[in-house]
């Protein structure tokens, strides 16, 4: 018998008509001898439907209501979808974070989970019944206060809720039969990945890959669980994120690493460009350490060649869109202290990331990429690498055919249509 831990993303429980569905499919999973945990988040768009109330209400909601808010959406999907599975003769109970001991610490909007403590979890499968748990929240340890996991969040309960119980697998559904090459939406030749390196997921993860949040890849590789990434409206197998090698077929070797996993985007991204900065030791320290005062990180860096007559030059970098406005105070009111003459804002960039743990040991990845986009005609702004990764900016309007463009340049269309997007609104 094992132990499924199963998540349900937004567009997987839409409507009544989906929890149903769903429930079916829990419902098969316990009658084929499982013990099954599942993670639920709120349907459709409800979380942003919600912060859209909230604003109607106030600029800045205070954050520990908006947690209260945004976590009853949650407590809607789980409730019915336990009932679903009741009416189909399967003992379900629901469960919210706090029940379920999903503690944080206190940062509301985006608390990290500290412990997970799910004795109440255990003592419902232990009793026969299906445990249906509320994703994307937690509870503070001391002041007991409800907390939110930050967008995204209920991979991030599901896997940590899998490495508690010792889970054999965590299984996430999605609107997509699982992690492609490159986003379906964009790439519709995009290509199935059957099986893919937590270090690779991270870098997808980060780099833009909404398929699974970023939190959520790093707890998997702490606690090793191993995540199947799959589609709730079809019975295909998805993408199993894993360190464990794929058995190679009887009497061969193991297939060679593929050298490119796959192309990542991310929209949301804005630039800085710190204008006339004098070029002496020290103002790049004093510029980050303001920046990093304001709570803001900073993804990517470039510092122009100084101008030699003039002693002065221009540093850009990029950070989060919803964090440009911090940075922009913050910098603004150091102006006189730094010595920089003006500040520019830009955010309509995009940036396009290539991914694969193959490119280590293979020469010519970046003069591969660098040529696949200037044949689609694109500029790019801003370049920074690591050992499996290389990122470059673009326009934002350019950043789609980009994406086209180094998916064929480094053969990663699939002949067959794999790419189905079944459902979600992209939201
Ligand atoms: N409902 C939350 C959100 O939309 C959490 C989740 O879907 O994972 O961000
Ligand atoms: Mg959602």
């Amino acid at each position: 018998m094992a132990l499924i831990v199963q998540k349900y993303g937004g567009s997987s429980v839409a409507d009544a008509t989906s929890v149903k569905r769903v429930a079916k499919r829990i419902a098969e999973t316990k009658r084929a001898g499982n013990d099954v945990v599942v993670v639920v988040s709120a349907m459709g768009d409800t979380t942003d439907e919600l912060i859209d109330l909230a604003h109607q209400i106030t600029p800045i909601p205070p954050s520990r209501e908006m947690d209260i808010l945004l976590t009853a959406g949650e407590r809607i999907s789980m409730s019915l979808l336990a009932m679903a599975i009741a009416n189909l003769g399967v003992d379900a109970q629901s469960f919210t974070g706090q029940q379920a001991g999903v503690i944080t610490d206190e940062t509301h909007g985006k608390a990290r989970i500290i412990d997970v403590s799910p004795s109440r979890i255990r003592a419902a499968i232990d009793s026969g019944a299906v445990a249906i748990v509320a994703g994307f929240q937690g509870v503070t340890q001391h002041t007991n206060d409800v907390t939110t996991l930050g967008r995204g969040g209920s991979d991030t309960t599901a896997v940590a809720l899998a490495a508690a119980l010792k889970a054999d697998v965590c299984e996430i559904y999605t609107d997509v039969d699982g992690v492609f090459t490159a986003d379906p939406r964009i790439v519709p030749t995009a290509r199935k990945i059957d099986r893919i390196s937590y270090d690779e997921m991270l870098e997808m993860a980060a780099s833009g890959a909404k398929v699974l949040v970023l939190r959520c890849v790093e707890y998997a590789r702490r606690y090793d669980v191993p995540v199947h990434v799959r589609s709730s409206f079809s019975g295909h197998t998805g993408t199993l994120v894993t360190d464990v090698p794929a058995p190679g077929p009887e009497g061969e070797g193991h297939m060679e690493e593929a050298i490119i996993a796959g192309v990542a985007h991310d929209r949301s991204e804005a630039k800085i460009t710190v204008v006339g900065v004098p070029d002496v030791p020290g103002k790049a320290a004093r510029i980050f350490e303001v920046v990093a005062g304001s709570g803001v990180s900073i993804d990517m860096i470039v510092q122009n060649v100084s101008v030699a007559k003039t002693g002065l030059t221009d540093i850009s970098f990029t950070l989060p869109q919803d964090d440009g406005a911090g940075a922009l105070t913050a910098l603004t009111e150091r102006q006189a202290e730094i010595g920089f003459a003006s500040l520019q804002y830009d955010d309509a960039i995009g940036k396009l990331s290539l991914i694969g743990a193959g490119m280590k040991s293979h020469p010519g990845v970046s003069a591969q990429l660098f040529k696949a986009l200037a044949g689609a005609g694109i500029n790019i702004e801003m370049i920074t690498t690591s050992d499996i990764r290389i990122s470059v900016v673009t326009r934002a309007e350019n950043l789609d055919d980009a994406v086209r463009a180094v998916h064929t340049a480094f053969e990663l269309d699939s002949s067959e249509d794999q790419a189905v997007v079944y459902g979600g609104t992209g939201r």
